[in-house]
């Protein structure tokens, strides 16, 4: 099963992805993810990707695109992937799609969950990673996914890992940019999903966001069957 899914930043699209996952074979393909191990590592890509990132800019086409058609690829996206981030733009979706018809792959669903903008970037202030997992969601402002407290601070409630904030959820400008990149339905992220709303062999899906995450799981989880 290959699924694309989409959602503005802050609209739950990382934890709905990992429900999406337990239920699947699928692989989690996350561009963000990507460039934030290679920033981490210190590659040549994470050198390259950093600085776009940081501004809240998407990094060029010439970069994510080949990044992400190569992991694709790859022997553990094999049996299906769940891919989270990316298209972001009406050229990534057009590539994407022809280049998995060529390579005779087919998605499955398209996942849109809808969001409010502001909802979604005051949902973002309050999310934070875990050091061991990126599929371990945290959010200060959120019960059910609440970080535990651990000699004084506060770790992942899944495995007690160490949390972080990115730097790029802190930023009010950054935030701003990349919903404005998201809500863009002329050559943003907005056009990508309307190309693919028409369907072209896949199922499209679209699910309210505002919901509780529970909420929110149980309409994907009745739709994805
Ligand atoms: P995310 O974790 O999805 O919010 O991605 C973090 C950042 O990585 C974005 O703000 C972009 O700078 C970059 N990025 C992620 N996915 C893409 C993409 N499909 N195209 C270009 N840049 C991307």
């Amino acid at each position: 099963m290959n699924i694309l899914i989409f959602g503005p930043n802050g609209s739950g699209k990382g934890t709905q992805g990992a429900i999406v996952q337990k239920k699947f074979p699928v692989t989690h393909v996350e561009s963000g993810a990507i460039f934030r191990v290679n920033i981490k590592g210190g590659t040549e890509l994470g050198k390259k990707a950093k600085a776009f990132i940081d501004k809240g800019d998407l990094v060029p086409d010439d970069i994510t695109i080949p990044m992400i058609l190569n992991r694709l690829q790859e022997d553990d996206c094999k049996n299906g992937w769940l891919l989270d981030g990316f298209p972001r733009n009406p050229v990534q979706g057009e590539t994407l799609a022809k280049a998995l018809k060529e390579a005779g792959m087919k998605i499955d669903f398209v996942i849109e969950i809808d969001l409010d903008r502001q909802i979604a970037k005051d949902r973002i202030m309050g999310r934070r990673l875990c050091a061991n997992d990126n599929n371990h969601p945290n959010h200060i402002a959120f019960d059910a996914i609440k970080p535990v407290e651990k000699d004084g601070k506060l770790v992942c409630r899944v495995c007690g890992g160490d949390l972080s904030a990115r730097a790029d959820d802190q930023d009010e400008a950054a935030i701003n940019k990349r919903h404005d990149i998201y809500y863009d339905d002329k050559t943003g992220t907005m056009a990508a999903i309307n190309y693919f709303r028409k369907g072209d062999g896949w199922k499209f899906i679209n699910v309210d966001g505002s919901k509780s995450i529970d909420a929110v799981s149980q309409e994907l989880m009745a739709k994805l069957a």
